[in-house]
């Protein structure tokens, strides 16, 4: 038995990996000169390769009771399994996993010197651009046709391109009938038309963000935002962004509502007025840089016209007022989101009520089998994507390798 595994990169190498313990002859075909080029992007460089909160909510899909089957604690014992035999070890921040050595290429060259130690053949430079089936599956390149009887679709999304995931692979999937949930960028930075966001470009501050749509609370999120000169980015903007661009999408109100002092549960005006009582005559401008970066101090009170030098208690209770408003309840409306090329995942892909989960193997089409983000599956900023990139593999490499015991038994 033949089986191609279309694609090199973190699900294709963890699924080779797995199905050539079967014993069967498995060949990657990767486009790029190398495989795992996107692993060495992720997590910074330091890959954060899993999260020990591996749990549902962290999870979004049109068929999320489908995907909620194999979430669980089994298949996250698994995933430990899996790397603790390839000697991975791991260092545990707040529940993120990375390597010890804090370094991606780690998990690369481990994943492909395995591949290579347990007889997978690599062969890169080679795309494929169309997969037809007749008693055999036909896979074409530009050099060659290669047959085989056990196809793995592991081609990723469209997200960051550069590394070889172009969506080619939902084309691929639809030559077998399969239907591919909208394709949308996801974990990415998002625009507004606020007039003055060029003024707040580089800037950074721990906050609170609330996603509002149709002026609803949806979502929320603590961390670190970084402004841009188009819009918002940061941990906490990438969690909010999937909601946010489906509603874009749907012709819905997205606004963001940032709470720059997330550490004062009071009144801010009641806050300053007894800090006032102690610190005699302050400028307001003294008053509030001490509590957060002085870029964001300068430009709300330009926003409501405050002079810096103003002291606290020469403001109107207005004024104090419209303060309080825009250092709690900052409103940035959302009016658009970068491109898969700034993306680091995509939502929607090859729809999971077409998919056996439990094996990963197509319903449309018997030892067809389709992983990793190329489903509609994208997980939260925290380990959780690659989670499903290597779960995903692992479950079909599972089923080849039956597939073998069956025909050995046979
Ligand atoms: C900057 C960045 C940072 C990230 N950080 C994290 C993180 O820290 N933690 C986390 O969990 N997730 C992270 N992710 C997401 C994670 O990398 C992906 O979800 C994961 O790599 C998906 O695995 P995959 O195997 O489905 O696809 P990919 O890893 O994209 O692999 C697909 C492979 O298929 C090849 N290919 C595509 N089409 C063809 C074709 N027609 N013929 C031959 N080969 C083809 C591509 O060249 C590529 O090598 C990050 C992503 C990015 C972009």
């Amino acid at each position: 038995m033949k089986v191609l595994i279309i694609g090199g990169g973190a699900s294709g190498l963890v699924a080779a990996i797995s199905a050539a313990c079967s014993g069967f002859d498995v060949t990657i075909l990767e486009k790029n000169d190398k495989c795992g080029k996107k692993i060495l992007l992720t997590g910074n460089g330091r890959c954060n390769y899993f999260n020990d909160d591996f749990r549902i909510d962290k999870f979004n899909s049109q068929n999320l009771e489908i995907l909620k089957k194999i979430i669980n604690a089994e298949n996250k014992q698994k995933i430990l399994t899996f790397f603790d035999e390839l000697g991975i070890v791991p260092k545990k921040q707040n529940g993120y996993y990375y390597p010890f050595s804090n370094q991606a290429i780690t998990i690369r060259e481990s994943l492909v010197t395995e591949a290579k130690l347990k007889g997978v053949k690599i062969k890169t430079n080679i795309t494929v651009d169309d997969i037809t089936y007749q008693d055999k599956f036909h896979v074409k390149t530009k050099e060659e046709e290669l047959v085989a009887d056990i196809v793995v679709l592991a081609t990723g999304s469209k997200a960051c391109p550069k590394t070889g995931s172009d969506g080619l692979g939902y084309i691929l999937a639809t030559n077998f009938n399969h239907h591919i949930v909208n394709v949308l960028p996801a974990l990415v930075q998002l625009k507004s038309n606020l007039p003055f966001m060029s003024k707040w470009d580089k800037i950074r501050s721990d906050v609170e963000v609330k996603l509002y749509e149709d002026n609803q609370l949806v979502k929320e999120e603590v961390g670190e935002i970084q402004f841009t000169n188009y819009g918002v980015s940061g941990i906490c903007i990438f969690q909010l962004s999937s909601m946010a661009i489906k509603g874009l999408q749907n012709n819905k109100k997205e606004e963001i509502v940032i709470n720059f002092m997330p550490w004062l549960k009071d009144s801010l005006i009641t806050y300053l007025d007894n800090k006032i009582k102690k610190m005699h005559k302050r400028k307001i401008s003294d008053l509030l840089d001490g509590m957060l970066n002085y870029k964001i101090v300068n430009l709300i009170l330009q926003k409501n016209h405050i002079n810096q030098d103003c002291l606290y208690n020469n403001l109107s209770f207005n004024q104090k007022q419209q303060l309080a408003l825009d250092l709690q309840s900052f409103k940035v409306p959302i009016t658009g989101f970068n491109g898969f090329d700034k993306a680091q995942v995509c939502s929607g892909g090859v729809c999971l009520s077409e998919i056996n989960i439990s094996t990963m193997e197509s319903l449309k089409q018997k030892n067809l089998y389709i992983i990793g983000e190329l489903l509609d599956v994208d997980g939260l900023c925290g380990g959780y994507n690659l989670s499903f990139a290597w779960l995903s593999a692992l479950l079909a490499g599972e089923d080849i390798r039956r597939k073998n015991d069956k025909i050995k038994t046979n």
